[in-house]
């Protein structure tokens, strides 16, 4: 199937806006863990919040197309089967597993990952092989001084490496991992979480870099203040249109994210069916 960014604002969920906006997606939370630590982040396994990182438990790539099935049946307005957490998709083989299976199946279902982008230039021939269409990267800064008050370390080739060390290497995989998969045709979306006291400033230029670098629309997320940055903020929305204000002269702005969970189902915002389809969830130990 043939997708491309005018492709995707008329059937994805998240790109498409106004009254494009009936279609729905199923997100499979198929990857446990995470290779790198941001401070905000707290993932937990429950029925009841309503953020990112947060599912009801892990499920299996043969699981996940089961899940596919079920939804779809449930909701036929589903366009998009997604993996988004609540780890990190492309530190555990799962979730390319999982989209391979999904490829066979349903052909033309939208298949989209969301990731930190730490081994995005290791694993870019196999997002491309699996037919991912549409590719989200969380680049928070793309100054190292910035990144590393917003992320601790990252495990890479098997060591961890903290502080600034550690966001140099992220940000030089996400930027030159954009790169590559933009230039092989697949749609990226760039996330970054607005965080007043330490990147708010910033973000513009993050939108502009990531715009040279292939991406083609861009999503500021508010932070949620917790875990280790819950001395921080919430950003108002007056903070939040500015950012956004500012990072439209360089690149296409999203601005009706919900916050999706990592197990969301149905329509954003509208239909939820995620209770219908996940009935026996297994909670990591
Ligand atoms: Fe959490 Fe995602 Fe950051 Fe990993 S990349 S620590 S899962 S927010
Ligand atoms: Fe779309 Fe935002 Fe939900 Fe992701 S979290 S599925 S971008 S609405």
């Amino acid at each position: 199937m043939k997708t491309n960014f005018e492709y995707l604002m008329k059937l994805h969920p998240c790109f498409a806006a106004g009254a494009k906006n009936y279609k729905g997606r199923v997100h499979l939370p198929v990857s446990p863990g995470c290779n790198i630590f941001c401070k905000f982040c707290k993932r937990s396994f429950n029925d009841t919040v309503n953020r990112p990182g947060v599912a009801r438990g892990i499920i299996s790539p043969s699981e996940a197309v089961e899940t596919v099935r079920k939804a779809v049946a449930l909701c036929p307005d589903i366009t998009v089967a997604g993996v988004a957490g609540p780890g990190e998709p492309l530190a555990t083989p799962y979730a390319l597993e999982t989209f391979r299976l999904i490829k066979k199946e349903f052909p033309d279902i939208i298949k989209c990952m969301s990731t930190n982008g730490l081994l995005l230039p290791d694993y870019a021939e196999d997002i491309i092989e699996a037919g991912i269409d549409s590719l989200t990267v969380t680049v928070n800064a793309i100054n190292p001084d910035i990144q590393a008050r917003i992320c601790e370390g990252i495990v890479y080739g098997g060591k961890f490496v903290a502080g600034r060390e550690a966001a140099e290497i992220l940000i030089a995989n996400q930027l030159s991992g954009i790169k590559k998969i933009s230039g092989a045709g697949i749609t990226v979306k760039v996330n970054t979480v607005l965080i007043p006291e330490i990147n708010a400033g910033h973000v513009t230029d993050v939108s502009k870099t990531v715009a040279e670098h292939g991406a083609s629309i861009f999503n500021i997320i508010p932070l949620i203040p917790q875990h280790g940055l819950s001395w921080c903020s919430a950003p108002d929305c007056g903070l939040i249109s500015k950012a956004r204000t500012e990072a439209e002269k360089y690149i296409k702005v999203f601005r009706h994210c919900q916050r999706c969970r990592a197990d969301a189902a149905g329509i954003p915002g509208s239909r939820d069916i995620s209770r219908m389809i996940y009935i026996t969830p297994v909670i990591p130990e």
